[in-house]
């Protein structure tokens, strides 16, 4: 399978990209790792003119601590999050996301950018980024903008992000001193995509009542979630509340059906992981 013939521009600044992006308008797309749209190019599900290269952009790399703000740059790579000893000690659910991301290959070239900007049903990043109450950062010609991940993914495929901009950065605040958090997945067989993701990330109090809890949902719907009416029904209550409240996690949810699984499977995927990922979030947590 090849791809329709496009142009290759290899922006040099995201000041560059962003004006490469007014020049080509609807005919453009960025290309940061390229293993979400080079298969849709190769399958002729997209059929971009000109492709505009960000994924080497040193400025939309890296991971830093800012303002008591841990910043990831959009284009830095699954792989880069998994190992970096910053993301492991203060935001664990991403790192341990990142490392249940495909195989080594995709880990080496695909970004967080480029996973959210995508914005895929099945990925496994938003599921984490939500539980972490992450923030997207946005640029375009005419500034810049914040939009919390809860606001961010819209429907399938669809963002908050407007044409013209570019994701240049995630931040998250650390997780607080004694709170826990966690990752699980249920793989697609073949592809190893969610069938159903859910990070979870909860912090006690001191009689070991849940003070804060956070559920991401990916898998499930065509757009990744936070699991409120879940959350809602454990603030305050003890760990003997959790089987009941994530039963919840399909309230008011149009879960997918697929060749993959059926609604119906896909919904008790979803409540006994969100069962099993609050349990273990709450067994890191100290209270
Ligand atoms: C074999 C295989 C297995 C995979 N398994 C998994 C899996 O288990 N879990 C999972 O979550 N994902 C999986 N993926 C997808 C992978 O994680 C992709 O890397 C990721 O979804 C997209 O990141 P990318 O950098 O490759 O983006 P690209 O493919 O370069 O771009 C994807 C889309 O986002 C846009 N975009 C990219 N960067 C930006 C930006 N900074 N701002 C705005 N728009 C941008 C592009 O224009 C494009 O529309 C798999 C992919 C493959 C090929």
């Amino acid at each position: 399978m090849f791809p329709a013939s496009f142009e290759y521009h290899r922006a040099a600044s995201v000041k560059e990209a962003l004006s490469m992006l007014r020049q080509f308008g609807d005919d453009a797309k960025l290309l940061a790792g390229g293993h979400s749209l080079v298969p849709m190019m190769k399958m002729r599900l997209a059929t971009p003119a000109h492709l505009i290269d960000i994924g080497s952009l040193r400025e939309l790399s890296g991971i830093r601590e800012e303002g008591g703000k841990i910043v990831i740059g959009a284009a830095t790579t699954h792989a880069e999050v998994e190992t970096s000893d910053l993301v492991r000690r203060k935001l664990g659910p991403l790192a341990e996301c990142a490392a249940l991301i495909g195989d080594v290959q995709v880990r080496n070239r695909g970004t967080l950018g480029g996973s959210l900007a995508h914005a895929d049903p099945a990925a496994d990043y938003p599921a984490a980024v939500l539980a972490l109450d992450g923030e997207v950062r946005l640029e375009s010609e005419s500034g810049s903008r914040t939009v919390k991940a809860d606001g961010f993914f819209i429907d399938l495929m669809t963002t908050a992000a407007q044409p013209g901009e570019i994701v240049t950065a995630v931040s998250f605040a650390p997780l607080a001193e004694g709170a826990g958090g966690v990752y699980l997945k249920h793989r697609q067989p073949a592809s190893g995509f969610a069938l159903v993701g859910v990070a979870a990330t909860v912090a006690l109090d001191g009689k070991g009542n849940f003070k804060t809890v956070r559920v991401g949902v990916t898998g499930l719907c065509a757009k990744a979630f936070r699991a409120k009416a879940v959350e809602s029904a454990l603030a305050g209550k003890g760990r003997d509340a959790i089987a009941q409240a994530a039963a919840h996690v399909t309230d008011g949810a149009d879960a997918l059906s697929d060749i993959h699984a059926s609604s119906e499977f896909r919904s008790e995927l979803a409540r006994v992981y969100t069962r099993r990922a609050i349990e273990q979030a709450a067994a890191r947590a100290k209270g």
